[in-house]
C-alpha cells in the first residue's frame, strides 16, 4: 500500500517539472483601444472615458476600453428597437437562423484566437478556454440557429411572440460563453439586444462586435456597450428595454430585481451558488476525487456551479481526504497560457482579495486549512488550492460563496443527513452525487434544492440542457428548449 502511494507521488511531482508549453500570442490581435459597439459601428463613448484592461497572470495592460454612460446606453437601445421594429422582427425565421449559423462558424474559425484573447484577458487556463468556453459558445449558436425557424414546434398551440429588446449583463468567468448564452437564444426568437460584458473581461464580447459586423447582421440587432456598474445600471432602468438577462452576484441580482419590480421587464437572473458534492462510501473514489478537483478548482474556482463543499460518507472520509491532497500537490498553478497549466490567475485583485478575505475567516472560524505546497508566480493574481476540514455548518466559508479555488469539507452518515446539510444552504444552482447505486442518485436528485445535479460526474454543459437555480440563485433557465421561453410571449 504504502510502496503504490509513493509511486503515485513521483508521478505527481515529475509532472509538476514539465518544459514549458507556452501558446503562441500572436494570433490575439488586440486594438490600443476599443469604442462602444453601436447601431453596427465602433463609435467613441460620449463620457470620452475610458478604462484599462489588464492582464491578470502579470499584471500588465492590454487595450483601453470605453467606459459607456446613460447617453450611450440610451443610443445602444434605441439602435436595437429601431433594428426590431424595422428589420429583425420582419426577417424570417429561416434568414435569422442563417445569420446565427454564420456567427458560430465564424467563432469556429477564429477559435484559436478567441481562446488565447479569453486567457490574456480573464485569467483562465488555455485549455479551458481553448476546450471549453470556445467551442461551447459556438455550439450555443448552432443550436440555436437550429431553433429559430421551429419555435412552433417548441410551443405547440402556443404562437410564440418575440419581447422586442433584451439588456443582457454578463460576468466574469465565462465572457464568451455567457455572451453566446444570452445573444444565441434573444436572436433565435427575434429579439435585438444590447450586451453589457464584465468591466475586467471585455475584449472576446468585442471580438464577437467584430464578428457579427464581419457576418452581416443588421445594423442594431446586436448592440455591446462596455463599463462598470453604472453602465449596467443604466441598461437595467432603461425604460424601452423589453427583457433583462443577467448572471452575476446575488446582491446585484437584488438590486436589479428591485430595480425592475413593477415594471413590464421579463427577466432570468442567475445567481451565486454554494454546490454541494456528495461522496458516498460505494463510489467509485478516484473517479470522485477527479470530479472534486474539477469541479472546483479548475477554472480557479470562478464557476458559479463550483462543487464549493464537499460532503464524504464518514467511513471513506480518511481515503478521500489523502486522495485530494495527493491529486491537489500534483495541480500546476501558473501561467494561463502555458497547456500544462491546470490552475490559471485569479481575474482580478479586487476578486484576490475577497478570497483571501475569506481564507482568514475560515481560519478564525476553527477550520484547518490546507493548500498545495506548489510555487505561485510574483506577479500576477494567484491563489493556491485549498481545503478547509474541521468546517461546521454554520462557518461563513460554509455558507457564503467565495469564487475561488477553495474547497470546505464535511462527513456525513446517512443519505438523509447528506441531504440536511447539502441543501442548508441560501443557494440552490448545483449539486453532485456520487454513488455506485442508481436507486440512492434518484433518492438525491428527487431531494436536493438544485436546478442541477450530476451523477457520477461534474461541471458537464451542453447548449441542449436547461441551466440555472432556485432560492438565492436565481430564476428561470439558459440552454435547451428552455432558454428560447425566456424570449418570447407564450
Ligand atoms: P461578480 O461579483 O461576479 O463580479 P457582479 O454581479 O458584480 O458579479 O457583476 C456582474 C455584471 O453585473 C458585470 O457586468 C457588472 O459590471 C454588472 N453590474 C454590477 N453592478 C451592477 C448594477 N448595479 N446594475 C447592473 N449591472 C451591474
Amino acid at each position: 500500500m504504502a510502496s503504490k502511494k509513493n509511486t503515485i507521488k513521483l508521478q505527481f511531482n515529475s509532472s509538476r517539472n514539465l518544459a514549458p508549453a507556452p501558446e503562441s500570442k500572436s494570433v490575439a490581435k488586440i486594438a490600443d483601444k476599443y469604442d462602444l459597439f453601436i447601431n453596427g459601428k465602433f463609435e467613441k463613448p460620449s463620457s470620452k472615458k475610458y478604462f484599462n484592461t489588464i492582464n491578470p497572470a502579470n499584471e500588465e495592460k492590454l487595450s483601453s476600453i470605453a467606459e459607456g454612460n446613460g447617453a450611450d446606453v440610451n443610443k445602444a437601445v434605441v439602435a436595437a428597437r429601431n433594428a426590431y421594429e424595422k428589420i429583425w422582427k420582419k426577417t424570417s425565421a429561416k434568414e435569422r437562423s442563417k445569420y446565427i449559423y454564420r456567427i458560430a462558424r465564424m467563432i469556429q474559425e477564429r477559435a484559436r484566437e478567441l481562446a488565447v484573447i479569453e486567457t490574456l484577458d480573464g485569467g483562465k487556463s488555455i485549455r479551458e478556454s481553448r476546450d471549453f468556453d470556445v467551442p461551447t459558445a459556438a455550439n450555443h449558436f448552432f443550436y440555436y440557429a437550429g431553433w429559430a425557424d421551429k419555435l412552433e414546434y417548441a410551443f405547440p398551440n402556443r404562437k410564440p411572440q418575440s419581447l422586442g429588446v433584451a439588456g443582457q449583463i454578463i460576468p466574469w468567468n465565462f465572457p464568451l460563453l455567457m455572451a453566446a448564452w444570452k445573444i444565441a437564444p434573444a436572436l433565435a426568437t427575434g429579439n435585438t439586444v444590447v450586451l453589457k460584458p464584465a468591466e475586467t473581461t471585455p475584449l472576446t464580447a468585442l471580438k464577437l462586435a467584430e464578428i457579427i459586423q464581419e457576418a452581416d447582421l443588421p445594423p442594431g440587432v446586436v448592440n455591446i456597450i462596455t463599463g462598470a456598474g453604472a453602465t449596467g445600471a443604466a441598461l437595467v432602468n432603461h425604460p424601452d428595454i423589453n427583457k433583462i438577462a443577467f448572471t452575476g452576484s446575488t446582491d446585484v441580482g437584488k438590486i436589479i430585481q428591485k430595480a425592475i419590480a413593477g415594471t413590464n421587464k421579463k427577466a432570468t437572473l442567475e445567481l451565486g451558488g454554494k454546490a454541494a458534492n456528495i461522496i458516498f462510501d460505494d463510489a467509485p473514489l478516484d473517479q470522485a476525487v477527479e470530479g472534486v478537483i474539477n469541479g472546483i478548482f479548475f477554472n480557479q474556482g470562478h464557476v458559479c456551479c463550483a462543487g464549493s463543499r464537499l460532503f464524504v460518507q464518514e467511513s471513506v472520509y480518511k481515503i478521500v481526504l489523502q486522495k485530494l491532497k495527493d491529486r491537489m500537490e500534483s495541480l500546476i498553478v501558473g501561467d494561463p497560457l502555458d497547456k500544462n497549466t491546470d490552475i490559471g490567475a485569479i481575474n482580478s485583485k479586487q476578486q484576490l482579495d475577497v478570497i483571501q478575505k475569506y481564507l482568514k475567516i475560515g481560519q478564525q472560524e476553527g477550520a484547518d486549512m490546507f493548500q498545495s505546497s506548489c510555487n505561485i508566480p510574483k506577479k500576477g493574481f494567484y491563489c493556491r488550492p485549498t481545503i478547509f476540514t474541521n468546517v461546521a455548518q454554520s462557518n461563513r466559508i460554509a455558507q457564503e460563496e467565495i469564487f475561488g479555488p477553495v474547497l470546505a469539507i464535511q462527513t456525513f452518515r446517512t443519505e438523509d443527513e447528506a441531504i440536511e446539510k447539502a441543501n442548508n444552504t441560501p443557494f440552490g444552482l448545483s449539486a453532485g452525487v456520487w454513488t455506485d447505486k442508481g436507486s440512492k442518485i434518484f433518492n438525491m436528485t428527487s431531494k436536493l434544492r438544485a436546478g442541477v445535479i450530476w451523477a457520477n460526474t461534474y461541471n458537464k454543459f451542453d447548449p441542449t440542457s436547461p441551466f440555472g437555480g432556485y432560492k438565492e440563485s436565481g430564476f428561470g433557465r439558459e440552454g435547451g428548449l428552455h432558454g428560447l421561453e425566456g424570449y418570447l410571449k407564450v
